[in-house]
């Protein structure tokens, strides 16, 4: 995993925890800061760095759980679905990352 700069040196390492699992099997994960790719591996233990991209098209289900103002993210291979780091305080609706 490409994990170059990381807050503190010596921090433990990022685990992004699943946070819930969906009625149709999606998994929701929470990111760990400035997590920009999925981190879910498939069956043969490959890493799959699909891209996290926001998503708003989510159904009941996340509404639900996290709220229609919730803040997901979808890795746009394997769509595992992710929530921001909750030591990632948003400054506005526009995220500058
Ligand atoms: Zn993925």
């Amino acid at each position: 995993m490409a994990e170059a700069n990381f807050p503190l040196p010596g921090s433990p390492p990022p685990v992004a925890e699943l946070v819930a699992t969906l009625d149709d099997g999606a998994r929701v994960k929470r990111r760990f800061p400035r997590m920009r790719a999925c981190n879910e591996k498939n069956d043969k233990g490959k890493l799959c760095a699909g891209h996290l991209k926001r998503w708003y098209f989510f159904g009941e289900e996340v509404r639900r759980k996290f709220g229609a103002q919730a803040e997901v993210y979808r890795c746009e291979h394997c769509r595992t679905l992710y929530l921001p780091s909750p030591e990632e305080q948003p400054r506005s609706d526009v995220l500058c990352w």
